[in-house]
């Protein structure tokens, strides 16, 4: 069975030589195990951040070793109680073709309710963060302005959505091409939409937003949040989701230059890991997955085909920008 494994710690934008496609054995399952052939996995943006023999909340890959992160697969042998072969699950050892796993680390999921693709994105970790992001971390509340970036992606579909069918007076999204901000517009029905790249970020979101923003909704950090701070109006919340902007930097930037704007507008900048929200899992799953059965919430994928070696590919192209939604890769 194949693999992907690191090869080398990437240094700034990673590339297809920091990782190598390994033949290994398949493993037999122990006593409380399961063995998943994998159908489908994710590529993420914090994975970049594991990459680096960096201290963080999660630990760092090690050169050599198998990369892992989110998958859902079919289990092909089981000595695990409450596990069929045949059950399909999720868990978190993808970027390999057959996955040992413990099941008190693997979660059944229905074939039949959803693409399988979906307990990765809408309906998984990245659905769940956008919800928990505009709900919880940045208080939304019927009304407000909401600014998205990386509002074409994973969490920031969602997240934009889910502050419109909340009542958001208006929402705003950042996208980096003039093809991802149509998509906001005419398919997820924000209210405005720029492309990054074609101007400045200030001034195409004091241009989108003349009243300013209430909440906003940060996956991208650096100039986007430079832009947000001076758009906030009084008692503005951020929920800092994530920094994409600095994920592949050699040396850390220097911080928002502004910062000092959160004193007079009194802000509440606040970061959060969505894994410290699972209280709110079954009111997401209620709510989300009610708003996708009724077709109110649309979503997309991009999904790379070819199985495992096609991984780093696509994980470089999440990188850079080439997928709308979430990113997969199926086997
Ligand atoms: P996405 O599906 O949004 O994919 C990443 C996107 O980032 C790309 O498509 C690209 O879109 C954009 N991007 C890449 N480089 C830059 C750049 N320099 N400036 C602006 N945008 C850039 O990924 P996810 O939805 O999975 O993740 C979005 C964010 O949420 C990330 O920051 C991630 O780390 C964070 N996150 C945080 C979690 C938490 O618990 N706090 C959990 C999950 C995700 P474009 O074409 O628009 O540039």
């Amino acid at each position: 069975a194949r693999e992907i494994h690191l090869a080398a710690r990437p240094q700034g934008f990673p590339t297809l030589d920091d990782f190598a496609l390994a033949e290994v054995e398949v493993p037999t399952p122990g006593e409380g195990q399961v063995l998943v052939r994998n159908l489908v996995m994710s590529v993420d943006p914090y994975m970049r951040g594991r990459m680096n023999d960096r201290k963080s909340y999660v630990a760092p890959f090690q050169i050599g070793k198998p990369l892992d992160g989110g998958a859902v697969g079919e289990v092909v042998a089981s000595e695990a109680e409450g596990f069929a072969v045949g059950d399909t699950v999720l868990h978190g050892l993808g970027w390999r073709e057959y996955a040992l796993v413990d099941a008190a680390h693997a979660t059944k999921v229905d074939p039949t309710q959803a693409p399988l693709g979906a307990y990765l994105g809408v309906l998984g970790m990245p659905g769940m963060t956008a919800y928990a992001g505009l709900v919880d971390v940045a208080a939304f509340k019927e009304g407000d302005v909401v600014f998205v970036s990386g509002a074409a992606g994973a969490v920031g579909q969602v997240a934009g959505q889910i502050a419109k069918l909340k009542g958001a007076r208006r929402v705003i999204g950042s996208a980096g091409t003039d093809a991802k901000v149509d998509y906001l517009v005419d398919e997820l029905g924000f209210d405005a939409a720029f492309n990054y790249r074609n101007a400045p970020v200030r001034d195409q979101l004091a241009k989108a937003a003349p009243d300013g923003i209430d909440v906003y909704f940060d996956n991208v950090g650096g100039d986007h949040l430079e832009a947000a701070l001076e758009a906030f109006n009084l008692y503005g919340r951020a929920a800092l989701c994530g920094a994409i902007s600095v994920y592949n930097d050699a040396e850390p930037k220097p911080g928002p230059n502004n910062l000092f704007l959160a004193v007079g507008k009194r802000l509440t900048l606040r970061g959060y890991l969505v894994a410290d929200h699972e209280h709110l899992r079954e009111q997401f799953v209620k709510e989300v997955g009610g708003w996708i059965a009724s077709g109110e919430l649309k979503y997309d994928e991009t999904i790379t085909e070819g199985g495992v070696e096609k991984a780093p590919e696509a994980f470089l192209g999440m990188l850079r920008g080439e997928n709308l939604g979430k990113a997969l890769v199926t086997f």
